[in-house]
């Protein structure tokens, strides 16, 4: 199996690079944050628990979210291996993910990230918010709480997977189709 975390602060691209990549390499794309939108949509009880964070740009608590990403991952039993997308955010998160990939006789094969300036992105959410429907690229003073989030507990990701010698940065700057050419030469290797 390959199994790549594909890592970013929000509006880096990861929702569009892992569509194209997921067709490049049979892999089953999980999107924490899509995941969330359609059990709000569908008013389940996971839904109506993630809104209220997720309108404010909170991250939801760890518990729900890392048991949400497992029933989605054994949903696909017999997977070619998976993009996760916006999981892992928290160091809990990753080490639960390290902890049930184990218990398969898998592992994280590598975590690649988007690298893209906080100013760009913040543009870019806001040009997002205009056509996506989505609230929390509405509101400037929302986005910013995302990068709070992002930056204090997110961030230090990066040390988790570079301790394990699993991170590979790539610029997340330039046309949809050089981007995914950058991060295909990544995923290859792994
Ligand atoms: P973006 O990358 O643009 O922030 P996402 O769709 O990945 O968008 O996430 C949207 C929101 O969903 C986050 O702000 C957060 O509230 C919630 N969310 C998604 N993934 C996680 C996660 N792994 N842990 C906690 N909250 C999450």
């Amino acid at each position: 199996m390959k199994n790549i975390v594909l890592f970013g602060p929000p509006g880096a691209g990861k929702g569009t690079q892992a569509t194209l990549l997921k067709e490049k390499y049979s892999l089953i794309h999980i999107s924490t944050g899509d995941v969330f939108r359609y059990n709000i949509k569908n008013e389940t009880e996971l839904g109506l628990l993630a809104k209220k964070y997720m309108d404010e740009g909170d991250l939801v608590p760890d518990e729900v979210t890392i048991n949400m990403l497992k029933a989605e991952v054994n949903k696909n039993a017999g997977a070619n291996g998976f993009i996760f997308d916006g999981f892992p955010r928290t160091e809990s998160q990753a080490i639960a993910l390290d902890a049930f990939l184990e218990e398969k006789g898998e592992k994280i094969n590598g975590m690649v990230a988007l690298e893209v300036s906080e100013d760009l992105l913040v543009a870019r959410l806001l040009e997002r918010g205009k056509t996506s429907g989505r609230t929390d690229d509405t509101d400037e003073s929302k986005i910013r709480n995302r990068f709070n989030e992002y930056n204090t507990k997110t961030a230090v990701l990066k040390d988790y997977y570079q301790a394990q010698g699993n991170y590979y940065g790539a610029d997340g700057v330039g046309s949809i189709e050089d981007i995914t050419n950058r991060l295909a030469d990544v995923f290859d290797k792994l």
